[in-house]
């Protein structure tokens, strides 16, 4: 039983056509239990129904027909309860109801388990056996196992939520995902031609299969060279039996059967690409199944190799490497910072991404360049939809690939009211935040890249909050030079020069690695991450201080911030180095002015030391993505976990206001730099409690001027109070967007 049901496991892992797995499942688990029926029912996305999806044992007519009322019957109860039924005599349960399609056939024994995924029954696994029986305890536990795997599926299939036949292409797929950055677009799918994987290349027929045999015949001959090449560099270090690994990867790539396969699929009409993968992914499998630890690592060699080839296949084709049409929408299951920054925001019409979240660091730079995201659309194979059209909502964390025109238009609306609003409020581009009834609030623009200050500075902010240098190192091959940096941060601060430029210290780790600078950990979000980093390493440090010293010169309009401290030495050894970097800068003569030193409050034990700290420095500034991560237990680049990752979380906000209170203790103010702060509502209870400045994406700054500008800081202020005796997060956002739709501000509530 076990066998089975890492071999059912297997191919429902691997499987591309959802629907047929069910039915494939469906008769292994009958086959396995030894039962007269399985059937697989999900729960009616439109009706208070399940509906039979796959049977085996059953009449084959009655799938997609048969329905069962969601008030009674088994199959209802089980999904009720979320727990397995395990009946000797269903027939003789108060909630048994005869089914049509089993009017021939009289079942007794029953057992059925809930498919649940994500707290929510999506329908239920049912087998069921002519003779009255108790199942045995392990096949309760195989039934559950499949359950489990069989619910991914069903949640695959209702968030592909297939209104019309998706067949080559035609049809519209609407998918669910995260809202990852706001806004909405509709533009062409392009998948980043590094990130295309075999099992992504969708089938197309060849127009001229010669050239096809052509093309697959360079592209194996392109990687066979870089084997022998690679062979001959590494030959003299490498020992005989490493040495030999190349020879075998050239002869995988030789093989006779798998070149002959592919040929036979192009001579049969597909093109190159479709039909290397196809046969290279069949070879994979089959070894998979062998079971056998060697051929398992074979099979990895062949994928590798695939991978290689299909590079080559696709660089050579028509579409010249890594350029974006117009209107392009990206599409990867995950997207780095480089991929997108690499991108440029011109051709760039939106991102979506199958894993990830709102707080991942690719939808941060998504909102910085003011294009919209939808993360976590959960793995599907995605090959199909490159060159589709697709409508992006961001807002809503949805996507509609292959749109129709009612769709469309639809859509079209929906983006000229939000161009019409954005387009009203550059009216406030040159008026303060102002409260109504007086009270001046500075408010920022956020920046990550040199391509964001355009925006930064015309979108009528006092300045920049944050300004992350990671994103430029990211982007580069080693770490920039003294005086590469040095001209990055002047440029930064004269465009603002003399409202003030708050630049962060280096804050790698996490989500953000350096190219040329790997670190493995198991959990690098709790690992070796910003000021933990650069604190190791005063090499790095040091010469960043430096640039940012010299680049103050004459300006004096620096304000810099260190990440990521969970502790008071911390500060206490960046600002060592900080006073070694100046003393240096003396002694060499170098132009150049001590800047004012912020620290972040991004993690609780910095919270709870919130006064400690300020006494140390200039300002507090308050990271909330990272806050209400390491608060609340929830990792913000992970989709599964998203829904309980809010930064209005009551806990978020008495944290904020324990904050808040450490700065006034010590005198010092405290600016609030997270994303938080980029949502209206929030901004004007942030307001409230006394947050010396808000720093949000160029996009949202007219919003967020637009909500202060509408609220007297007496109204805000009696907002926190409310909000602050309230005891879930649903309570905060309700309170809040009752206080928007009251102050006339409808276009700005975003129903969670
Ligand atoms: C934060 O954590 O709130 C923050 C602004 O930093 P980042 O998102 O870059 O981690
Ligand atoms: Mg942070």
């Amino acid at each position: 039983m076990l066998d089975n049901l890492r071999g059912i496991v297997q191919e429902l892992g691997a499987a591309s056509d959802l629907q047929a797995a069910l039915g494939v499942a469906a008769n292994r688990i009958r086959e396995t239990l030894r039962v007269a029926a399985c059937s697989v029912y999900r729960k009616d996305q439109d009706h208070p129904e399940f509906v039979l999806v796959a049977a085996a044992g059953l009449p084959p007519a009655a799938v997609g027909q048969l329905r069962l009322n969601e008030q009674h019957g088994l199959v209802s109860l089980i999904a009720e309860r979320q727990t397995p039924l395990n009946l000797d005599d269903a027939s003789r349960h108060p909630r048994f109801c005869e089914l049509a399609a089993s009017a021939d056939t009289v079942y007794h024994a029953f057992l059925g388990a809930p498919l649940i995924q994500y707290r929510r029954a999506l329908g239920v696994l049912v087998v069921q056996d002519t003779a009255a029986r108790q199942f045995q305890p392990e096949e309760v536990d195989f039934l559950i196992a499949i359950a489990a795997q069989l619910a991914s599926i069903l949640d695959r299939l209702t968030s592909a939520d297939v209104r019309e036949p998706m067949q080559s292409g035609a049809g519209v797929q609407a998918l669910r995902g995260l809202p990852g950055a706001g806004g909405m677009a509709i533009g062409i799918v392009t998948i980043p031609q590094s990130l295309i994987d075999l099992d992504d290349v969708p089938d197309r027929p060849a127009a001229d299969p010669a050239a096809e045999q052509t093309a697959l015949q360079a592209a194996i001959a392109a990687v066979d060279q870089e084997l022998r090449v690679a062979g001959e560099r590494l030959a003299p270090l490498l020992p005989p039996n490493e040495q030999a690994l190349f020879e075998t990867h050239r002869m995988l790539l030789d093989s006779a059967s798998l070149l002959a396969e592919t040929h036979s699929r192009i001579q049969q009409g597909s093109w190159a690409q479709g039909a290397w993968c196809e046969s290279v992914l069949a070879r994979a499998r089959l070894l998979e199944q062998a079971d056998d630890p060697y051929l398992a690592s074979r099979a990895t060699d062949i994928r590798d190799l695939g991978r290689r080839v299909l590079h080559h296949l696709r660089a050579g084709s028509n579409r010249p490497a890594g350029a974006l049409s117009e209107r392009c929408v990206l599409l990867a299951e995950e997207m780095s910072v480089a991929h997108l920054a690499a991108a440029g925001p011109e051709p760039l019409a939106a991102i979506v991404c199958l894993r990830g979240s709102a707080l991942s660091h690719v939808s941060i730079l998504a909102r910085a360049m003011g294009i919209p995201a939808v993360m976590a659309l959960g793995d599907r194979p995605i090959g199909g939809f490159e060159g589709c059209e697709i409508i992006v909502d961001g807002y809503q964390g949805r996507a509609f690939v292959n749109p129709t025109p009612a769709l469309r238009s639809e859509y079209e609306q929906l983006i000229a009211a939000d161009a019409k609003l954005s387009a009203d409020l550059k009216a406030l581009r040159d008026l303060p935040a102002e409260t109504q009834d007086g009270y001046r609030l500075p408010l920022y623009a956020k920046a990550g890249l040199l391509s964001d200050i355009a925006a930064a500075r015309d979108c009528g902010a006092d300045g920049i909050g944050l300004y992350r240098t990671e994103f430029a190192f990211m982007l580069r091959d080693s770490f920039p030079s003294a005086e590469e940096q040095r001209g990055l941060y002047r440029q930064m601060l004269e465009v603002f020069a003399p409202r003030p430029v708050v630049i962060r210290t280096l804050d790698i780790g996490g989500d953000k690695s350096l190219p040329y600078f790997t670190i493995n950990e198991k959990n690098p979000f709790l690992g070796w991450r910003g000021m933990r980093f650069t604190l190791d390493r005063p090499d790095i440090f040091l010469t960043q201080l430096r640039a940012l010293a010299q680049a103050n010169a004459g300006l004096h309009n620096l304000r810099i911030l260190f990440p990521m401290i969970t502790t008071v030495e911390e500060v206490d050894g960046a600002l060592r180095l900080l006073d070694r970097a100046q003393s240096e800068l003396e002694r060499e003569g170098l132009p150049h002015a001590r800047p004012e030193v912020g620290v972040m409050i991004e993690v609780p034990s910095a919270a709870m030391q919130a006064a400690q700290l300020a006494g140390r420095v200039d300002f507090l500034s308050v990271g909330t993505n990272d806050l209400t991560q390491y608060l609340l237990a929830v990792d913000r680049d992970n989709g599964q976990v998203a829904k309980l990752y809010d930064s209005l979380h009551p806990a978020m906000l008495k944290t904020i206001a324990h904050i808040i209170e450490g700065g006034r203790q010590t005198g010092r103010p405290v600016h609030l730099c997270g994303e938080l702060s980029a949502d209206p509502g929030a901004a004007v209870l942030l307001m409230g409690m006394g947050a010396a400045s808000l720093s949000a994406n160029a996009t949202s700054v007219p919003r967020v001027k637009w909500a202060i500008r509408s609220f007297s800081r007496a109204r805000a202020q009696e907002l926190t109070r409310q909000a602050l005796a309230l005891d879930t997060a649903p309570q905060v956002h309700r309170l809040l967007n009752d206080a928007l739709r009251d102050a006339g501000l409808k276009e700005l509530v975003r129903e969670p």
